[in-house]
């Protein structure tokens, strides 16, 4: 799978080579481009962007470098992404679909954002993704955009290695889809007097997956009680009902 990133900060991506992605890199599963905007931008100081209009503070990205660096950049089976806080919720389940893509495209905004033609433009060339990484504002969207890849990178077949599967995660669609993991522990059984649940040393394969599950729903119970209220009551097994 291929990633390619525009950007006027090139240098935010050096993360890219390293842990998990690189070693996927290495091995010929993904592939990364990053390329700064400014090598589209032709007048002396190399300007991408401009003042607002209708007023109002902060610049807004300049169109026209954005289009030669789009054009040159896209291709027929491209999908590009572009981070907003005003997008459709970045989620597991939108991970899993750009995944299937053979070519993202990211175009990372600054300041207060890119101008709103480019996105207007390439909806009539390729599937185009405004997405969010949260209600919150970034000053850039260079780190959502490596959330992104490493979201999307982990769910490329063989990125993982096979001991780490990918559908107990949180949020993995299926009977995880709107629950989070459970705690995990590790050696040594006891430390700082604090021991690991004894089911979780029985051996007992079966119970330990249901000692799982019930603690997903703890957890998600506490901490994210408004994905409870989305669970398909189709999901539940016997057992979850009597939760
Ligand atoms: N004025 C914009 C607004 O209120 O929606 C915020 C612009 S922000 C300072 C600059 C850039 O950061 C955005 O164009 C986007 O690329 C990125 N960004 C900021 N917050 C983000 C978020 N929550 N998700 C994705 N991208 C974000």
């Amino acid at each position: 799978m291929r990633f390619d990133v525009i950007t006027i900060f090139p240098e935010y991506f050096s993360p890219l080579s390293a842990s998990l992605l690189g070693k996927a890199a290495d091995k010929g599963l993904l592939s990364f481009g990053v390329h700064d905007l400014r090598d589209w931008a032709y007048d002396r100081h190399r300007t991408v962007d401009d003042t607002p209009y209708g007023g109002g503070p902060g610049m807004v990205m300049k169109p026209a470098p954005w289009g030669e660096a789009l054009d040159d950049v896209l291709t027929p089976e491209s999908r590009l992404v572009v981070p907003t806080p005003s997008g459709r919720p970045f989620t597991q389940a939108v991970a899993g679909e750009l995944a299937s893509a053979p070519h993202l495209v990211f175009a990372c905004g600054r300041y207060e954002g890119i101008d709103s033609r480019v996105m207007a433009h390439y909806r009539d060339v390729v599937e185009v993704h405004e997405l969010s990484i949260g209600d919150y504002v970034l000053a850039g969207g260079e780190v959502a955009v490596l959330v992104m890849v490493e979201a999307v990178s982990r769910l490329v077949p063989g990125v993982l290695g096979n001991a780490e599967s990918v559908s107990d995660d949180s949020f993995a669609p299926g009977r995880m889809e709107t629950l989070v993991e459970g705690p995990v522990y590790t050696k040594p059984p006891v430390w700082r007097d604090r021991e690991v649940p004894a089911v979780l040393k029985s051996g007992h394969h079966g119970k330990i997956a249901r000692w799982r599950r019930d603690e997903a729903f703890r957890r998600t119970a506490a901490l994210r009680p408004d994905l409870l209220a989305r669970l398909d009551p189709k999901a539940l097994d016997k057992h979850d009902r009597r939760l």
